[in-house]
């Protein structure tokens, strides 16, 4: 059997999580092989006696069963797995999904939500699947598509202990972090928060980095300094460096998915009428910069070339 992997973390006491399993996990599957689950889905595979993967475009599920010994199969199939993964773009996406295939759920089963989606729509679903005697799990992801290849992740999980304790040997195959931060919805609020504190950084970096290039400093020299003093950031060590300084902006997680993640921390504000007026305003400004593209066409990095827009100054060294 398959057992929890003591390095992770979770809010529930570790001893009791490997007594309360009680059944093996002999299936798995994952729905939608995007830029995220087509990696994460590959750590899967070799773990448990059936990893199936399901993909709207056919295509790159059969690739995945090419490449890595993963099994393409039909939605309905997928959803009869032990433990359901689904990372799509929104809550929405997978609430159709469930809807359409839920009469196909077995009982007990866990189903483990990746997509970084809406608190409300978490508790939902799983009022829903409990009705049929299987839980949902909100279990957003942090750590890009290098993370995910690595299985390194970061997973921040809310829902029933129980079910945690039952899906988190599948998890564990692609993660770094396993955290159960409180009951259904938990886990997308964090990550909706995290995102937005991500843009925070990386908006401001933008904005000290062009005030340092007006004055003459090139933005790869400042951020050699930056990186090693207070003023450091996962924008300013990665983001900067390896997406816009170079002029790359490889599109890995697009702007839209990210103006949607800083959209869902602004209705969590909202809703228990709290004053939050810098995250309010980055997500405002994200959602400019995303409306400057066609959905899934660009990077969240090219945020810098709408600020650049304002400023004329292009964050490249000379
Ligand atoms: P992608 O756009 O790369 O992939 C989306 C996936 O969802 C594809 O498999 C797509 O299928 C499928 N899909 C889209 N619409 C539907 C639909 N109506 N019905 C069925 N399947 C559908 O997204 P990512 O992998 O980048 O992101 C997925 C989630 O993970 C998002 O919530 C995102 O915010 C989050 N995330 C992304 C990170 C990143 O670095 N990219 C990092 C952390 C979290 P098809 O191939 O047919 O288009």
């Amino acid at each position: 059997m398959t057992q929890a992997n003591p390095t992770h973390h979770t809010n529930t006491n570790k001893s009791s999580i490997t007594q309360t399993i009680s059944t093996e996990i002999k299936s798995v599957s994952f729905i939608g092989l995007g830029a995220m689950g087509y990696l994460m889905a590959t750590h899967l595979v070799g773990k448990f006696d059936t990893v199936m993967v399901y993909n709207r475009t056919s295509a790159k599920a059969e690739q995945h069963a090419k490449e890595f010994g993963s099994q393409a199969v039909s939605l309905e199939q997928a959803a009869t797995a032990d433990v359901i993964f689904s990372c799509l773009p929104t809550s929405n996406e997978v609430d159709a999904i469930i809807a359409k295939v839920l009469p196909h759920i077995h009982s007990g089963s866990v189903w483990v939500d990746c997509t970084s989606g809406v608190p409300a729509q978490a508790k939902a679903a799983n009022t829903k699947l409990q009705q049929q005697g299987c839980y949902f799990l909100d279990a957003p992801v942090s750590g890009q598509t290098t993370g995910a290849k690595a299985g390194t992740l970061t997973v921040m999980v809310g829902g029933e202990a129980q079910a945690l304790n039952h899906a988190y040997p599948a998890i564990d195959c692609f993660a770094g972090l396993i955290e159960h931060v409180g009951a259904s919805g938990a886990g997308f609020a964090v990550k909706a928060v995290n995102n937005t504190l991500f843009a925070i950084n990386a908006w401001a970096c933008a904005e000290g980095l062009s005030v340092l290039k007006a004055h003459g400093v090139n933005p790869s020299s400042a951020l050699t300094c930056i990186n090693h003093s207070s003023g450091q950031s996962m924008a300013s060590s990665n983001t900067f460096p390896n997406r816009i300084i170079n002029r790359q902006f490889p599109k890995t997680f697009t702007i839209d998915l990210m103006a949607k993640d800083c959209g869902i921390a602004m209705d969590l504000q909202s809703e228990k009428k709290l004053p939050t007026p810098v995250m309010a305003q980055v997500a405002s400004l994200i959602r400019a910069a995303s409306m400057q593209h066609d959905i899934g066409s660009a990077d969240f990095s090219e945020f810098a070339k709408f600020y650049e827009s304002w400023t004329t100054l292009t964050l490249q060294d000379e």
